[in-house]
């Protein structure tokens, strides 16, 4: 592996997170792999911040937490100090008390802001190392029902031919020894196991447990609170769900109160909706583990905050 490469990885692998009280902040990771998504399409390296604001409300309204004011100044900004971005013209923005951007100043000025001029011409080079990036940063700040839906969204596409699988990414990472960390953490390989096991292999929700030739298919031990946002892999950090209902919770259509009440975000619809979800809003869970196995209220209440979209229209 050259010195680029892993210097490039380095740098791209430790980015700074905002941390307070366990709240959720993709900003920075929504940015870089929006930006990657550029590079890979060949487009311009620096794009105006009008663009990249209208972008990243875009997708800081469909992956981020739920929050009233989406600041996607923020990463635009403070993305120059994980030494992998940089705006033109930083002197005609005023700072905040906060030492942020004024909004309206990178607004008026037209400023813009991309990868360093060296890190571009590395990534357009080798799209295979630009694909591994977003592959570590998808895993570092997203669980993977999140992967799909965001490779999407951020132009980046399928990882092709050549591209290390998923599973292989940390032990890459770890093997270079080139003293960076990866926000990795391994996981415990019996969590599914025991959450599968809690809930007697079925869907917390709706049941589901269909087995083929005896294997149960489909239905996954989901985190309440993320194990990328440091959720431990406990039990009582599980909930068995189907395939279905695990992507549902994830991205906050339903939480759980918690007396195990499944609560259905107002902001869900569509055909198929009272079916596979509607019914469900006010009712207890309708598996539920032994007492000392049963979701914990502090991962329940992390979910509630950070990932239930909102209970009214
Ligand atoms: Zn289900």
């Amino acid at each position: 592996m050259s010195d680029d490469s892993a210097d490039i990885r380095g740098r791209f692998l430790s980015l700074r997170r905002w941390r307070r009280g366990g709240r959720r902040a993709p900003h920075k990771p929504l940015l870089v792999l929006w930006a990657i998504g550029r590079c890979l399409r060949d487009e311009e390296r620096l794009a105006p911040f009008a663009v990249v604001e209208q972008k990243l409300k875009e997708l800081l309204a469909t992956f981020g937490p739920p929050r009233q004011t989406l600041h996607p100044e923020f990463p635009f900004w403070r993305l120059r100090k994980d030494r992998i971005w940089e705006i033109d013209r930083p002197h005609l923005v005023r700072q905040t008390t906060s030492r942020d951007a004024y909004v309206r100043d990178l607004r008026e000025h037209s400023i813009a802001g991309g990868f360093l001029a060296a890190d571009y011409t590395t990534l357009r080079a080798n799209p295979s190392l630009a694909h591994e990036l977003a592959n570590a940063i998808l895993h570092a700040h997203f669980p993977e029902t999140y992967h799909a839906d965001l490779l999407q969204a951020t132009g980046i596409g399928h990882f092709g031919a050549g591209t290390a699988p998923y599973q292989d990414i940390g032990q890459v990472a770890e093997g270079e020894g080139k003293g960076y960390k990866t926000s990795q953490r391994a996981r415990d390989p019996d969590f599914k196991k025991d959450v599968l096991k809690a809930y007697a292999e079925r869907c917390a929700v709706c049941e589901f447990s269909v087995r083929l030739e005896g294997t149960v298919l489909a239905v996954d031990a989901a985190h309440i609170h993320w194990h990328s946002c440091k959720g431990p892999d406990w039990v009582r950090n599980g909930l068995a769900l189907c395939s279905l209902h695990h992507r549902l919770f994830d991205r906050g259509a339903f939480g759980l109160d918690d007396s195990l009440v499944i609560r259905v975000s107002a902001r869900t619809e569509g055909p198929g909706w009272r079916e596979s979800l509607g019914r469900f809003d006010g009712a207890v869970l309708p598996v539920v583990p032994k007492y000392k196995e049963r979701p914990a209220p502090k991962f329940l209440d992390w979910h509630r905050r950070e990932v239930l979209r909102p209970r009214s229209a």
